[in-house]
């Protein structure tokens, strides 16, 4: 059933390569704007499949695009490969291991996620080929997802003006079509500047830039009984302005994460933040300065092509996890609270299913979920071009995100078997749109109804720049 389609078949002669960049990718976590090894191996894959190659796409080194075919629309098939510090482990391990080296690890799956959709797109191209049939497909391999924003510079620049429908998915616990619910998010420094002085001997003549940081959090802090309830607002302090408590601290700077359900609902709240780092200033006879880190928008879903998903995915069925995948999925539930399990089958809007490590459906496309409350950059590509995404079982159901389990299982064969999974579904969703054009008008329709009334505003300042980094020696 798995392969009744020219396209599955295409994805499937593909195995072995595939999983043989993920495993790589694996092997070299790299993290925002540092994914210079991914990168080129991506860029490998890319040319022994024949794809016409565009680098340093915004100017970020570290994306990279190919496209192949002649005319017709153009599909967009998106794959990130970033990884997060912290989330070193051994690969299909069920107990915390971390390996030797920098710490850092995929625990988030992202050497699967651009993988599949490379896979998935190097299937489209063969497919349009055979049938020789109008159309182009692109890879787009974009760098920083966490919390870097890549996408959203990448739209800014223009890398997604000419596409028609955009194309990607995120490793999950369970197989279904992403609900498209994710907040609007920046990140802004605010940084005080007061006068140093003796803290015994003249306190009075100081004026104290860490004062200043702890009052803006207290009023930011009495702000959130007053904003919507699905707001977000975090903090980290990035300079407490010395470890002399004998000085009085003539600089600090603290950090704000802020995200609302879209940018309609987040301009404000960025601008009440503002008012509180004011208010501190002037009750500490400081100044404060601002700065926009970064800042990526809500997504926006788009009904005919989640549909077309859905229904590729019924066609297919859900992935084909055997009898040893499930007993090492086991062993990653065993590190889980009943809580952890439970909220992901919240999460999805599904009832528990007890003895149930590995989705083994389809998340129905009326489930009700409880909204995503973190943030991608997909949302960016998602406000220029119609998009759709899947959520691929590539895990162990309850496994949380950002995790030394995701780690684990994303170089395993319950992740291998996820990410081949997904790829037919990728796959199949863009043969529907190259086979129909009346798919491409009705995605196109649906978003211009979500978009004209309230077009994409860019949520980055222009004077932002994606902070790239140098190759490592
Ligand atoms: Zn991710």
């Amino acid at each position: 059933m798995q392969n009744e389609d020219q396209i599955w078949r295409l994805v499937d002669e593909r195995r072995d390569d595939y999983i043989g960049l993920a495993d790589r990718i694996w092997e070299m976590p790299e993290i925002a704007y540092n994914e210079y090894k991914s990168t080129a191996e991506h860029k490998a894959m890319l040319e022994k499949e024949g794809f016409r190659i565009s680098e340093n796409l915004a100017g970020i080194p570290t994306a990279v695009m190919g496209e192949a075919g002649e005319g017709g629309p153009i599909i967009a098939i998106l794959g990130e490969y970033d990884a997060l510090p912290g989330l070193s482990q051994e690969a299909a391990h069920p107990e915390p291991k971390p390996r030797p080296g920098d710490g850092m690890g995929h625990g988030c799956g992202h050497n699967l996620l651009g993988s599949a959709s490379l896979m998935a797109a190097a299937a489209v191209k063969d497919w349009l080929a055979a049938n020789n049939l109008p159309g182009r497909v692109r890879y787009y391999g974009c760098p920083a997802e966490e919390g870097g924003a890549a996408k959203a510079f990448m739209v800014r620049e223009g890398c997604f003006e000419d596409v028609d429908i955009a194309i990607s998915w995120h490793p999950a616990g369970f197989s279904g079509v992403n609900d498209a619910m994710s907040l609007a998010n920046t990140r802004i420094d605010f940084s005080f500047t007061g006068r140093a002085s003796h803290a015994a001997a003249s306190p009075h003549l100081g004026r104290s830039a860490l004062d200043a940081v702890e009052l803006m959090n207290v009023g930011v802090n009495y702000m959130r009984e007053h904003m919507p309830s699905d707001a977000r607002i975090h903090y980290a302090i990035l300079d407490t302005g010395g470890v002399a408590p004998n000085v009085v601290q003539a600089t600090a700077k603290v950090r704000y994460a802020i995200r609302a359900r879209d940018l309609t609902e987040l301009w404000p709240l960025i601008e009440r933040v503002k008012k509180v780092a004011e208010g501190a200033a002037l009750m500490t006879e400081t100044t404060v300065t601002h700065k926009v880190i970064s800042a990526v928008s809500n997504l926006l879903g788009n009904t005919p092509l989640e549909k077309a998903m859905y229904g590729a995915l019924t066609r297919l069925g859900p992935p084909p996890f055997d009898a040893e995948d499930k007993a090492l999925a086991e062993k990653f539930q065993a590190t889980l609270s009943p809580e952890d399990i439970r909220s992901a089958y919240r999460r999805v809007g599904m009832k528990v299913k007890p003895n149930t490590p590995l989705c083994d459906e389809i998340v129905p496309i009326d489930a009700r979920g409880a909204p995503m409350m973190g943030s991608t950059d997909v949302g960016d590509v998602s406000w220029v071009v119609p998009t759709v995404q899947a959520r691929g079982a590539t895990y162990a159901i309850g496994t949380p995100g950002h995790s030394w389990q995701l780690t684990a299982q994303s170089k395993s064969s319950i992740g291998n078997k996820g990410m081949i999974h997904v790829a037919k579904v990728m796959a199949a969703t863009a043969v529907e749109a190259l086979q129909n054009p009346a798919l491409i008008d009705a995605a196109k329709a649906d978003y211009r109804d979500r978009t004209d009334a309230n077009p994409y505003v860019c949520p980055l300042p222009t004077d932002v720049m994606p902070p790239i980094r140098k190759p490592a020696a």
